[in-house]
């Protein structure tokens, strides 16, 4: 913070406050707020009636309670004097601005300069945290013959899935993609009525969160009966454009470069312009977080980063294909937290 210049941090209920304190708070229109200032004690302004399990989860700060009639930014105002504060990424705009109201003479930053410098790079405990999710999420892969099936639609099918992810030990689901033949060519397409044909590629792509809040992040793709010839063409090329990726990590390679090495594989086969997105994305106590693995970041990898490797290639109106592992890096190199097949499993 003193080398941001920030003079307060100011981390609404989410993730950031979780890593902070270890109690992530509810998201709501009442004010939870952990306020740490550079250079005073910091405490957390909670609306009463959370101010129990606040207490009961053992946050290592002062709570500070405010009943239905208080207003909570005032009760900030008065307790710190900033110049420059920095917000919360994920406030809701409501709450940011009611900051900026309170406290005119703070202007406002985004604590993730200070926040995802921290974050991104994993601790030995976060590590482990991050192989337990991708252990259970790889038991749900492995268990995909029990419900992919064709004559079955995507919504059974991903409902099936859903309570998989929580049997396998996430305390919930996050997201379940189905996509099956022509859905497939749409990289984020979720689940639809479409019931599923012989011979179609099906695009897996699920995760969730695990008690302790870290999450899992991985997509197989299937074929339900032997696939189209043109479909085996360029899985192969995806195939090994992931695999070269995934064996590149190492720190010092930038994610320019890591994104690079795959999507030069893939262009060279002349698939290029149907990979269509970012080679991948940081993954914590948020799925989405930094390191971003994009062809125009310099940011060079770390040992304890911990991001997805997942090209893909969509055939618009036709199928596609995806595969994703969460991958560490290490001094050594890069250790795959995902370990089922990579090769297209084809299901009967
Ligand atoms: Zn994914
Ligand atoms: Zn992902």
């Amino acid at each position: 913070m003193a080398e941001a210049g920030l003079d307060v941090l100011l981390i609404s209920a989410g993730t950031d406050l979780r890593y902070l304190t270890g109690y992530e708070g509810m998201r709501t229109e009442r004010l939870v707020c952990l306020v740490l200032p550079v250079l005073a004690e910091p405490f957390l302004v909670v609306p009463r009636l959370e101010e129990p399990g606040a207490v009961a989860s053992g946050v290592p700060v002062e709570v500070v309670a405010w009943d239905e009639t208080d207003d909570p930014y005032a009760l900030v105002a008065r307790r710190v004097t900033a110049k420059r504060a920095g917000v919360d990424n994920h406030m809701w705009a409501e709450q940011v601005l009611a900051f900026r109201a309170a406290m005119p003479s703070a202007g406002q930053e985004l604590a993730g300069t200070v926040l995802s410098e921290l974050r991104m790079r994993k601790t030995p405990q976060e590590a482990d945290s991050l192989r337990a999710a991708g252990a259970a999420i790889d038991r749900v892969h492995a268990s995909m013959g029990d419900w992919l099936r064709a004559g079955r639609t995507e919504s059974e099918v991903a409902r099936d899935i859903a309570d998989a992810i929580v049997r396998a030990g996430h305390s919930r689901a996050d997201f379940v993609i189905v996509a099956a033949g022509p859905n497939g060519s749409s990289p984020h397409h979720e689940v639809s009525g479409r019931v599923i044909q012989p011979g179609e590629p099906v695009v897996v792509d699920i995760g969730g969160t695990m008690p302790d809040g870290y999450r899992s992040d991985c997509t197989r793709t299937y074929s339900v009966g032997e696939p189209p010839a043109a479909f085996l063409a360029y899985y192969e090329v995806l195939l090994r454009a992931q695999r070269a990726q995934t064996g590149a990590v190492r720190p010092g390679l930038t994610a320019a470069g890591l994104d690079a090495i795959g999507r030069e594989i893939i262009t060279e086969a002349g698939y290029g312009a149907y990979f269509v997105h970012r080679t991948g994305h940081g993954i914590g106590l948020d799925t989405h977080e930094e390191p971003y693995i994009v062809s125009n970041s310099g940011r060079e990898l770390e040992p304890g980063m911990a991001f997805s490797v997942e090209p893909g290639i969509y055939l618009p109106g036709e199928h596609g294909a995806r595969i994703e592992d969460i991958v560490l890096c290490a001094q050594s190199g890069g250790e795959r937290l995902n370990l089922t097949q990579r090769e297209v499993r084809i299901l009967e």
